[in-house]
């Protein structure tokens, strides 16, 4: 232990520091091991789904060009459709983020004259162009395609009345965002998504349920996709990509919804049968096989990040003892120097770039000016330990992922350093 602060000392973590992070510990063992079973549950579906589909060294192999008959990507989408219980999915690096699969599985289920509704308030920041909320070329809107809003009422449940209100004739898809994204609301357990998707289909049952999943994968031991949503939707560079896939998005569903995603990603009549794996096939396996142990790894941080900020009088969403429904964890830091201080810490304890000092900067698809500290292997990782958030009250910083819980306990432990070499904490 004597070694272990040695090394933290000379890494720039003060001794007060590291103390008060051991004594929040303490307090923390019994839920870091529920956290552990559940990894256990997932990791084992995860084993299971790759044996029942013979996972083998002939799914490694490279593809090129068209990429007809390719064995790795086409299991690869057997796995994932096994693990999320769905008829289909569609797992590819030619889904370039988790807007794009958002994107896809929007644009390829709405035709010009159906309503889009989200019944849980305003979607994530990217999608607001998507749908058209905000005015972009080639959104939603642009086509035809109107949009519906009912917030969360004040204490963050579902709006029942309204939502009951709003679905009409023209209702043909109803978006859910699982994870909070850059939002102080909670994030949505699986068992709430199941009770909002019974009631939207009990009202009307053809209704496509599209689950926003990112961030939210293996987080439970269920998914959006085992309590009636038709799609789940996200990203490979946060929890489903281990941190070993190096882009990709995925759709999970039913046959009828995934296929005309195919149709929309590459072209009609194409589908599926399309779309080299360039390579990536064993990133993404590996990635898959590892995410269950990373994204648990990532919640404990989360956890150990609220329980260390809390008692110094940050509001922290969620709080200290709260169940977890995704791995990100905002801490409302007040001001724009707190959250640059957060942010220098996490970038100062990464692995790659830790020399660089984030700054807030205009980010493409983002409204205001967004810090984001991340030292990652895989740019833009968000599975990696990375801290962002758009500067504007309240402040707050999304701290989310570390591929290993000891990353993510010496990059918060940093954070808080920083906070307290600038002043704006005392232990
Ligand atoms: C990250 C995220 C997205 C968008 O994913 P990108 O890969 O950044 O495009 C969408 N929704 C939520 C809730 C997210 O967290």
């Amino acid at each position: 232990m004597k070694e272990l602060l040695e090394l933290y000392n000379t890494m720039g973590i003060s001794s007060g520091v590291y103390a008060y992070g051991e004594k929040t510990l303490e307090s923390l063992k019994e839920r870091f091991a529920e956290i552990d079973k559940i990894a256990e549950h997932n990791q084992a579906k995860v084993i299971a789904a790759m044996q029942k589909n013979r996972v083998s060294a002939a799914c490694f192999a490279a593809t090129t060009g068209y990429g007809y008959d390719d064995v790795g990507r086409d299991n690869l989408e057997k796995v994932y459709a096994d693990v999320f219980h769905t008829e289909a999915a569609l797992v590819r690096p030619q889904i370039t983020c988790g807007t794009h699969a958002l994107t896809v599985a929007l644009s390829a289920n709405l035709l010009p004259g159906d309503e889009l509704l989200s019944p849980v308030g305003l979607p994530y920041d990217t999608l607001q162009e998507v749908i058209g909320i905000r005015e972009s070329p080639c959104s939603l809107k642009e086509y035809g395609v109107s949009y519906r809003q009912v917030d969360l009422l004040e204490d963050g449940t579902f709006d029942y009345d309204n939502i009951k209100k709003a679905i009409n004739d023209k209702t043909k898809l109803v978006t859910i965002q699982r994870s909070k994204g850059y939002a102080t609301r909670p994030s949505f357990s699986v068992k709430q998504i199941g009770e909002l998707i019974a009631f939207v289909k009990a009202i009307k049952p053809d209704i496509i349920c599209m689950v926003d999943n990112c961030y939210g994968e293996f987080v439970e031991t269920i998914e959006p996709s085992d309590v009636g949503a038709d799609m789940v939707v996200g990203s490979l560079i946060k929890n489903p990509g281990g941190g070993l896939a190096p882009i990709g998005g995925y759709i999970c569903g039913t046959d009828t919804c995934v296929q005309r995603c195919a149709y929309r990603l590459s072209a009609p009549g194409l589908g599926q049968e399309v779309g080299a794996n360039l390579g990536l096939m064993p990133a993404l396996y590996q990635g898959f096989f590892m995410a269950p142990t990373v994204v648990a790894g990532a919640e404990k941080g989360a956890i150990f990040a609220a329980n260390l900020y809390e008692p110094l009088g940050f509001k922290c969403v969620p709080n200290a003892t709260e169940s977890r429904h995704d791995i990100i964890q905002a801490v409302e830091l007040g001001s724009e120097e707190g959250m640059i201080a957060f942010c220098k810490g996490i970038q100062a304890a990464a692995p790659v770039d830790s020399f660089a000092t984030p700054l807030p900067w205009d980010m493409p698809g983002y409204n205001d000016k967004v810090i984001m500290a991340a030292g990652a292997f895989v740019q833009g990782s968000s599975i990696e330990l990375s801290a962002d958030g758009p500067i504007r009250p309240p402040y707050a910083v999304y701290f989310q992922g570390g591929l290993t819980w000891c990353h993510a306990k010496l990059g918060i432990l940093m954070s808080l350093q920083k906070m307290v070499d600038a002043g704006l904490v005392t232990l």
